[in-house]
């Protein structure tokens, strides 16, 4: 009797959490809920709010290690009502497996860390710091999420060990998969100025389209890198090219385009811009150029945290060799890796994550918890 409650302990607060209508960046009172529960084991909790996001800080304990479980409580919008077998936001069982929105992405990882933080403290102390960052803006601009308070941490001489973040990254089965890094993204919007005219005074404009063209050339053909064990050499790609008035008989003033770098830890943003701005300067181009970082790639070396995790989850699944991953898009990992910490992600698997019928298995829901208490145990 007392196994089929502490069961269902994960289950009964993901399902809480789901009910909870928490679109990005509205947190719904997902925050005050696990807050209460770590309250109650002890934890001192801290609001970081801002700009309109719920951000909290809950520590447990004294020194070192420093481990943090981070996750976020905001969700994507469901999409139609009508295309759901049930409300997305009233949890609802069927064969098994839990419907709902954040279902996998990720109410139930924050809902089993809680759990997993409560059954590791009814049994002893811990041997060092537990902390939880909860965050409301995760899958939005993420501005004012994790990054910031991680900023504000920062500032205060914080640095942590070991971060854990609960989204969901298994392929097939619980435990196939552990994130231990992610590629980074660098975008740019370019334009190429030229000087408009007629097509048929070609010497009193300037076609910036002819001017581009060679330097685009030289872009899409250079290799960047080789990439490493872990990563793919870093790709370069252009998503949109604009130019022209629609006439056929004008030269454009400008030209515009967007292109992307998903860049491995072989590369890194600073060396990339100046390598574009050489090419770019090469060919002669005036162009204005607007970046944007959206992060730097990250990679967990195999040590303490790895270890754990493959530990743990041998334990609880029986998968002796998870794949240690770098693909996906992109999480808040990759503001607690820069900030010192071993950072991985294990959570449920991810194949329904932001679409319709997102759903976890019910039966996964205690084994990830327990998967995070072992790594907590051989940690803390
Ligand atoms: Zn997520």
């Amino acid at each position: 009797m007392a196994d089929d409650v502490a069961a269902r302990a994960v289950l009964d607060l993901t399902c809480a959490l789901i009910a909870r209508r928490s679109l990005t960046p509205d947190d719904a009172g997902c925050c005050a809920l696990l807050g209460e529960r770590l309250a109650r084991l002890g934890f001192t909790l801290e609001a970081i709010d801002a700009g309109g996001v719920t951000n909290l800080w809950a520590t447990l304990g004294n020194g070192g290690p420093l481990l943090i479980l981070a996750g976020h409580t905001d969700v994507v919008p469901p999409g139609p009502r009508e295309a759901w077998f049930s409300d997305p936001f009233e949890p609802q069982i069927r064969d098994g497996v839990l419907y709902g929105r954040g279902a996998a992405d990720m109410k139930s990882g924050l809902a089993a860390m809680v759990v997993a933080a409560e059954r590791l403290l009814a049994r002893r102390a811990l041997r060092g710091t537990l902390a939880f960052l909860i965050t409301s803006d995760e899958e939005g601009s993420a501005r004012h999420g994790t990054r910031h308070v991680v900023e504000v941490l920062k500032a205060r001489g914080l640095r942590p060990d070991y971060a854990i973040v609960g989204e969901a990254t298994a392929a097939e089965r619980l435990g196939d998969r552990i994130t231990i890094g992610r590629r980074g993204s660098l975008g740019c919007n370019l334009r190429v100025l030229g000087k408009q005219g007629h097509v048929a005074y070609p010497d009193k404009a300037e076609n910036p389209i002819h001017r581009l063209a060679p330097a685009l050339a030289e872009l899409t053909a250079t290799v960047w890198d080789h990439g490493n064990a872990h990563f793919p050499p870093t790709s370069f790609q252009v998503s949109n090219l604009h130019a022209g008035t629609g006439a056929n008989n004008v030269i454009p003033g400008h030209v515009d385009l967007i292109f992307n770098f998903r860049f491995c830890t072989e590369s890194n943003a600073e060396d990339l811009k100046a390598r574009v701005g050489a090419i770019l300067d090469r060919h002669g181009l005036r162009y204005e150029a607007d970046w944007w970082l959206s992060g730097e790639p990250f990679l967990t070396r195999e040590a303490e945290l790895v270890d754990a995790a493959r530990a743990s989850i041998a334990d609880v699944t029986g998968i002796a060799a998870p794949l240690l991953f770098t693909g996906g898009g992109t999480s808040d990992a990759r503001f607690l890796a820069p900030w010192g910490a071993q950072t991985v992600e294990i959570g449920p698997v991810n194949d329904s994550i932001h679409k319709i019928n997102e759903h976890v298995r019910v039966d996964d829901l205690d084994r990830l918890s327990r998967i995070y208490e072992g790594v907590l145990e051989r940690l803390l």
